[in-house]
């Protein structure tokens, strides 16, 4: 074989076969970029052997609701001062005039490197087609075939003026699809008007539907509970047989919705297959702007989602742009904001939020040969961590990230990283040298 990693302890689940948990670990053996073995003490050797000792090894990262176009982009031509969405959004319009496709390409392969060092694999990133140049969708198809060796990178065509009410859009929406863009986005809330933001629903998945698409719609980012762009997107979705392959990204005005609107909106919702994205990092940061006290926290109703029987997820939406300063393509940072903003601390939500960052998010993009087990792609995260829920608690190192059957990132384990007995696991450095 080319590769095996012994001794690894697998997320809840991944391996119904062995009972869990098995205290030895278990085996994975790889050849030719596919997962051709799983199983304790496999008997076979390889050119290349890690030893997890224990340590969690878990399918990769997946970022379904990404930026790239805007992402390392901080601070040009200037920084968000009010630190809200709209002023990001006309920040991004001052921006792209002076976009040019090698800064952002360069930006992009950065960004990508960031990912694959913190195990994450698989993004969907959003690519604004407002510009009548396409020059972000350019790029960003250059980016996608460039980094596929090694990442999943799947494009959205978004129009972030909104389908009709920014001149051309649609037209260059659906040339960006032409030219290798994967999946039909959407800004109902954005529109006009509540009805053209519906009429860009009904729009957007007609044309999705004739062209056998998916579809990720920016939906209800937005604290009036009077946003429902989600009820025709579930409709249009159910009315249109495209089960299982639409998304709802963000649905933040689901936060101040009336509780018994909700209950008929969740059924609704499971019954199209409507899958949602949550945007932890991003919605906590630009929801209940204009409230005073007490404050919302804008994040949509993710375990009441769970509880439903809808597939959620959660995206990092921004890095370094004009929404959002911070961030580093880390995924459990992302599920760590998520369990505390969603108050989702008893064990199976913890776990819950650790699937909404791996095998929840692989759902959404419709990835094949997503697991751990004989005949997946062999794409997997060793994590200096036991068990998920640790593996969030730490945002645990990332000990090796194999892509394609290929080790492609190493890094060491956190050093002061605290044992559950709460003693130092590894201290070998000084803390008052002589
Ligand atoms: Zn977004």
């Amino acid at each position: 074989m080319d590769l095996i990693i012994r001794r690894a302890m697998l997320p809840p689940g991944a391996a119904p076969q062995y009972k869990e948990p098995v205290d030895i670990g278990i085996d994975i053996g790889i050849e030719a970029g596919r997962i051709v073995a799983v199983e304790p003490k496999l008997a076979a050797s390889a050119r290349e052997e890690i030893d997890a000792a224990g340590s969690l090894v878990t399918p990769p990262f997946v970022d379904p609701h990404f930026h790239m176009d805007a992402t390392l982009s901080y601070g040009l031509p200037r920084v968000n001062a009010s630190g809200t969405l709209l002023e990001g959004i006309a920040l991004w319009g001052e921006l792209k005039p002076d976009l040019t496709q090698e800064a952002l390409i360069e930006r992009a392969l950065q960004y990508c490197d960031w990912a694959v060092a913190r195990g994450l694999l698989a993004i969907r990133s959003h690519v604004d087609v407002c510009d009548p140049r396409l020059l972000a969708v350019e790029a960003l198809v250059e980016v996608k075939r460039r980094v596929a060796p090694y990442l999943d990178l799947q494009l959205v065509a978004f129009p972030q003026d909104g389908v009709l009410r920014s001149p051309g859009a649609f037209e260059n929406l659906k040339r960006s699809i032409a030219m290798g863009v994967d999946v039909v986005g959407g800004i109902p809330h954005f529109e006009r008007t509540m009805a053209d933001g519906a009429q860009s629903v009904r729009l957007l998945c007609e044309y999705a539907a004739e062209q056998g698409l998916r579809v990720d719609m920016h939906c209800d980012e937005s604290d009036d509970p009077m946003s429902r762009h989600i009820e025709t997107l579930a409709a249009e979705t159910h009315r249109l047989g495209l089960h299982g392959r639409v998304t709802g990204s963000h649905l933040t005005s689901m936060h101040s919705m009336d509780n018994y609107y909700v209950s008929k909106l969740l059924p609704l919702m499971r019954e199209s297959g409507v899958a949602a994205i949550a945007n932890p990092l991003i919605n906590i940061t630009l929801q209940g702007r204009s409230d005073t006290y007490p404050k919302r926290r804008g994040m949509t109703r993710v375990p009441e989602m769970m509880a439903a029987g809808i597939n959620v997820a959660f995206g990092h939406d921004c890095v370094m742009d004009p929404w959002y300063s911070l961030g580093s393509g880390d995924m459990l940072e992302v599920a760590h904001m998520g369990l505390h903003v969603a108050q989702m601390t008893g064990v199976d939500g913890m776990r819950a939020c650790f699937d909404a960052v791996t095998v929840n998010a692989a759902r959404i993009l419709g990835l094949e040969g997503y697991g751990i087990a004989p005949g997946c792609a062999a794409n997997l995260v060793l994590l200096d961590a036991r068990d998920p829920v640790e593996a969030i608690r730490l945002r645990a190192a990332r000990l090796a990230v194999v892509s394609r059957g290929k080790v492609v990132s190493r890094a060491p384990a956190a050093r002061a990283a605290l044992s559950l007995e709460g003693r130092p696991a590894q201290v070998d450095f000084k803390l008052h040298p002589d």
